[in-house]
């Protein structure tokens, strides 16, 4: 046995999972919630694991922002902590959750290897013709504003997942992560090379409470009818999406709404699926011929509405949804595309947990 401790602290919550990377499975699990003081949570976690009898042998943690500083997952030594903390600027509302999860995972297993894991590095392949915005190069370079992309450990996962599903060395393809968050991924041979989620984690689809993509302007129209720029920020991240348009931030609920003739709802489910299938049609142009469109995430994986919605008129670029397959309710892998599609549709469940463990495992070298 070969647990694998993995930790994703956050700045209010601590959640971790011990998973066996000899098997793959969960050994145990939890939630710390309203976390003020991270050492103390992890005194808490510790006393659980101890109760369950469990000792991991090394630990990952999920960072979210690595900057352009980590296309891996990296050690912890003194040098990787100053790095993350140095990265506070571009996710200050992650990196110091992360960062204190660290600390308190090194204060309460002195002497175990920690790994960092960071959101951000699958998608360090881009080349720079996806990842530079058209903006002035002085400003760009001096605050380090390019397309970091997140979700990586998600599209990662996925990619692999596919390419084994499929018998192919690699994965060419498009990945629809869509959860509560939700990013888009362009994948060419197993790498990244494009991703809708930029610097922030802002930008891009439509999310549970995120707006996506949008005119840069209207923050500065926003600004100049007298909002501050949190009560945008807090606008844009908390109070947009699906819950914006609708009061609804799950996608269930704005589902079941539409389904009661509510055209609120129904409008927002056409914004939410277009600008999903835009990003589709946009990837397919920049990778040309692809094995497959891989849906992952709560969303993909549990909505066969939204990804009919999705894909619905894509024909046309070999896309086929089967609907019947489409409707069987299955937790593996599996492919729902019609037996004349060009492209297959996969419906792939990711674990980011599972994929940090794995990643965790490999660099600690057990
Ligand atoms: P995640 O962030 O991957 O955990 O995804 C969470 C989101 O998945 C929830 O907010 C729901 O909107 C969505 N979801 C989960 N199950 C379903 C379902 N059966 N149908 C539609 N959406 C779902």
């Amino acid at each position: 046995m070969k647990p694998v401790l993995v930790v994703n602290s956050g700045s209010s919550s601590l959640k971790y999972q011990v998973i066996d990377v000899d098997t793959n499975d969960s050994l145990i699990s939890g939630l710390i919630e309203r976390v003020s003081d991270h050492t103390a949570a992890f005194e808490q976690m510790v006393a659980d694991l101890k109760a369950s009898g469990v000792t991991p042998i090394a630990i990952g943690h999920r960072v979210v922002h690595g900057g352009s500083k980590f296309s891996q997952p990296a050690i912890v030594d003194q040098n990787v902590l100053n790095a993350i903390e140095s990265l506070i600027p571009l996710a200050p509302l992650h990196n110091p959750g992360n960062l204190a999860g660290i600390k308190g995972a090194m204060a309460a297993f002195p002497g175990l290897i920690q790994v960092a894991v960071f959101d951000t590095a699958f998608h360090q392949t881009m080349p720079p013709a996806a990842y530079r915005y058209a903006i002035d190069r002085e400003l760009e370079q001096k605050y380090s504003i390019r397309r970091y992309g997140f979700h990586g450990t998600s599209h990662s996962y996925v990619s692999k997942r596919a390419a084994k599903f499929l018998g192919k060395p690699n994965f060419t393809g498009v990945v629809l992560h869509l959860g509560n968050g939700g990013s888009a991924c362009a994948v060419l041979n197993g790498r990244s090379v494009n991703t809708s989620m930029g610097l922030t984690p802002l930008q891009g689809l439509v999310m549970g409470t995120r707006s996506g993509d949008l005119d840069p302007a209207i923050v500065m129209y926003l600004a100049n009818q007298g909002l501050s720029l949190d009560e945008i920020d807090q606008s844009l991240n908390k109070n947009a999406g699906l819950m914006g348009m609708t009061g609804d931030a799950d996608l269930r609920d704005v589902l079941r709404r539409a389904n009661q003739n509510d055209a609120v709802a129904r409008e927002a489910l056409e914004v939410y699926a277009l600008r999903a299938k835009q990003y589709v049609g946009a990837y397919l142009a920049q990778l040309g011929p692809i094995d497959a469109l891989v849906f992952t995430a709560g969303v993909g994986e549990n909505s066969s509405e939204m990804r009919e919605r999705i894909t619905d008129g894509l024909e046309h670029l070999g896309i086929a949804l089967d609907s019947e397959k489409n409707q069987i309710r299955d937790k593996s892998d599996r492919d729902v595309s019609r037996a004349d599609s060009k492209v297959k549709i996969l419906v792939i469940p990711t674990n980011e947990e599972l994929e940090i463990a794995i990643q965790t495992a490999q660099l600690a070298g057990i």
